[in-house]
């Protein structure tokens, strides 16, 4: 079993080390028998529909999204067929932002968005940090915590009818106010959440690698079988403890 994996832009979107999320899921692929192909996908390399399975952004300063924003929009019409055609996503934090329309950095300048994921943003006076505990419904009726941390200027507004990712326990979620955190388009999953995620939230790991084979191998994402996630479930349990003590502060 292969999973190919396209890596937009590791040099630049690389913060909070982001870059911890693929190890993750290379090591969970390995660890059912699965290889992890992955591949950087740079400035003026383009996105094939059908030749990755998964896309994975991290986040990054405005300084850093300004230099690559042009070449991502650009790359959008590629992304949103590929994710029409099924293949999963993972975009953390200033990725995440650029995956919707635009957004406004702290200068005041528009960053084109690559138009993947239905919002926008506008970054706020202030930013928002701190450990943030979200409640996600990926599979209905099964409910699920996500435990990670935020640093984002951004204010992130969905469209009407968009799907957030989940709802927000503790922490400010996409602009501190509509209760909702991240967004979700299918396969795609895009989230303010750094820490890096998945080593403390192995479920969407996981989730994200059974998508990623279902756009592989065709047909319904496989059960994986159980790892033993001990040390995955203190990490989870700290950071989101971390979150719930930030309640009401
Ligand atoms: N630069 C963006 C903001 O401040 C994203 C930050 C990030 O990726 N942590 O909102």
């Amino acid at each position: 079993m292969k999973i190919r994996v396209g890596h937009l832009y590791p040099d630049y979107l690389n913060i909070y080390a982001d870059r911890g999320n693929i190890a993750v899921l290379e090591r969970r692929a390995a660890w059912r028998g699965a290889e992890l192909v992955v591949t950087a996908i740079g400035v003026d390399e383009r996105v094939e529909p059908g030749r990755h399975d998964l896309y994975y952004v991290g986040g990054g300063q405005d300084r850093e999204q300004a230099l690559i924003a042009p070449d991502l929009a650009a790359k959008g019409k590629g992304l949103r067929q590929a994710v029409g055609e099924g293949a999963a996503v993972l975009a953390v934090c200033g990725g995440y932002q650029l995956l919707g329309a635009f957004y406004r950095d702290v200068s005041g300048a528009e960053q084109p968005g690559a138009g993947v994921l239905p919002l926008y943003t506008v970054a706020g006076g202030t930013r928002m940090i701190g450990d943030c505990l979200i409640e996600c419904e990926l599979e209905p009726g099964v409910q699920r915590a996500l435990a990670g941390f935020e640093n984002h200027a951004g204010r992130t507004h969905l469209d009407v009818g968009a799907e957030p990712l989940g709802r927000v326990v503790a922490g400010f979620g996409n602009d501190g106010e509509s209760g909702f955190e991240g967004c979700r388009v299918g396969r795609a999953v895009g989230t303010y959440l750094h820490g890096p995620l998945l080593p403390r939230n192995p479920w969407l790991a996981d989730w994200l690698l059974a998508q990623a084979l279902a756009h592989a191998e065709g047909g319904d994402p496989p059960e994986l079988e159980p790892l033993a996630d001990e040390l995955e479930e203190r990490a989870h349990a700290v950071s989101a403890g971390r979150a719930q003590a930030r309640r009401g502060k």
